[in-house]
């Protein structure tokens, strides 16, 4: 028995055909509609598969149209399943296969929800059967998936449905005959994602590097936040984001956090957070000006380099700054001198015009990429050579770890995935320290950015997250990941981490 690519399982007539006039070379099956046609139809493949010289599926798709139980989903929307149920609640099927296959579909311009589908024995019409049903917990109904996704497949499954009929508009009304056109349609233009997906299926190694997520400054910034919630008058104000990842930022806003872009947005006598990534003393004064109850969450590494700056300064030295001139923490960190220069890469220092070659210090955005900056000074101090430094290095030991965690697994990687925003430093620092080995490399916010392109031919994909990235969200990667093929999960740790940094007085 060999294992021969995606089976796709359609109930009736009409839906086999528009699957393979979406996908001619697919392999279609016709199960027959209802419980009975759909334990016998898998059954019959099974074992058909399981004879001498036929082939195997090696993964299977079920799709069809379906009744909607939601009412905020219309006509049309795709329901990719992640559990499918039957009407009693019992579960037939959990399915990592659906956040991948969601996302590749809506990436397409096509309109599709994750939700859990139940089947019943018969078609569901009425409003209380329906609402039965929905009370499960399930947003869309058949009469044959639990049935056909539980027969012992043994590869990688997935459901996905199009909705026809929904609570306000019952099967047998003369909308549904429009509806179920449409719904065709939509099933057509479905039979090539789902193709790509059983391309994409395969067994896999996934490395996992640690450490990775949440270091000390950004734990301590986030508690900050939470414990001003806790501990002052919402709305707690915080200026910029307090670290740079999306999930972090939305999840404080709904705890009771507003972010601001600058203090003219905080109302008089408001309570007001400074980012992990550090204020100008600019900042500082302007807050101080108008008596704001200010908590800074400015990360003590950051601060550290401000120190540096005012120290260099102090002696007459003009300071270099190397980092990224658009960050948050550059605009902090060069607000401590007038004269600072900024410097993104080697390829800058000849252009640099400073006041006195024997009077430099140069200091560092905490959250570079370590291969990066010894390119920089490696052509600051062949320009000038009496040029002075901070007395450790200023990346720090978040941002390295992490670095070299990274680079202790990517070369043996075919794809790498870094988990983190695009806007956070670190992550995209993590990016290019895995393109100087890596074949693939993706950045993605969560799950929802994978695409199969990133996933196939990809026997060993690693896994990081930058310093500001939640650990539940590389969980959620990982998930994602199990939906395309089995996957053999290997944590490869480089050092263990046990900085912590004490809180703001204002909230300990
Ligand atoms: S990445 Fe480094 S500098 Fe930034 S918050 Fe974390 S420990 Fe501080």
């Amino acid at each position: 028995m060999t294992r021969d690519g995606l089976l796709i399982l359609a109930p009736l007539r009409l839906e086999a055909r528009a699957l393979s006039q979406g996908a001619p070379s697919a392999w279609v099956v016709r199960t027959g509609a209802g419980p009975l046609r759909s334990s016998c139809a898998a059954s019959r493949i099974i074992a058909a598969a399981g004879a001498d010289d036929v082939h195997a599926p090696h993964a299977v798709a079920i799709a069809g149209v379906a009744g909607g139980l939601d009412t905020n989903l219309p006509a049309g929307t795709l329901v990719v399943a992640d559990k499918v149920i039957d009407e009693t609640g019992r579960v037939a099927a959990l399915l990592p296969s659906a956040s991948l296959i969601a996302a590749e579909l809506n990436a397409r311009g096509q309109r599709a929800v994750i939700g859990t589908v139940a089947s019943a024995r018969a078609v569901v019409e009425g409003a209380h059967k329906r609402a039965t049903l929905a009370a499960l917990g399930a947003v869309a109904v058949d009469t044959e998936s639990a049935w056909l996704v539980s027969a012992p497949w043994e590869v990688p499954t997935a459901v996905v449905r199009v909705i026809v009929d929904t609570p306000e508009r019952e099967l047998r009304s003369l909308a549904t005959v429009t509806g179920g056109i449409k719904a065709l349609a939509v099933l057509s233009r479905t039979a090539k994602v789902l193709v790509e997906w059983g391309e994409t299926v395969e067994a896999r190694e996934v490395l996992l590097a640690s450490p990775r997520s949440f270091c000390a400054g950004v734990e301590r910034a986030i508690d900050t936040v939470v414990r001003c919630i806790d501990k002052f008058a919402t709305p707690v104000y915080v200026r910029r984001h307090i670290v740079h990842n999306r999930h972090v930022v939305e999840h404080l806003e709904s705890m009771g956090a507003t972010f601001v872009q600058e203090l003219d947005e905080v109302p008089d006598g408001a309570t007001v957070i400074f980012s992990a990534h550090g204020v100008s003393p600019a900042v500082r004064q302007a807050a101080d000006a108008r008596a704001l109850n200010v908590v800074d969450a400015t990360c003590p590494l950051v601060a550290k380099v401000h120190n540096e700056v005012r120290r260099f300064s102090a002696r007459s030295r003009q300071v270099v700054f190397i980092g990224h001139a658009q960050h948050d923490e550059t605009e902090g960190t060069l607000g401590e001198a007038p004269d600072m220069v900024v410097l993104e890469a080697a390829g800058d220092v000849a252009a640099l015009e400073v006041a006195d070659p024997d009077r430099l210090a140069y200091v560092t955005q905490t959250t570079l990429s370590s291969d990066d900056v010894q390119d920089v000074l490696a052509e600051l101090t062949s320009r000038f050579p009496a040029i002075v430094g901070p007395g450790a290095n200023d990346i720090c030991y978040a941002t390295q770890n992490r670095q070299e965690a990274l680079r202790s697994i990517a070369p043996r990687c075919s794809t790498v995935i870094v988990v983190g925003s695009p806007e956070s430093s670190n992550a995209n620092r993590l990016v290019e320290v895995a393109r100087r080995s890596a074949r693939k490399v993706v950045l993605v916010d969560d799950e929802r950015d994978l695409r199969f392109e990133h996933l196939r031919d990809a026997p060993v994909i690693g896994v990081t997250a930058a310093a500001s990235t939640p650990e539940m969200v590389v969980d959620r990667v990982l998930d994602a990941l199990r939906g395309v093929g089995p996957a053999e999960l290997r944590e490869v740790s480089s050092t263990s981490e046990n900085t912590s940094f004490s809180l703001p007085m204002e909230v300990r």
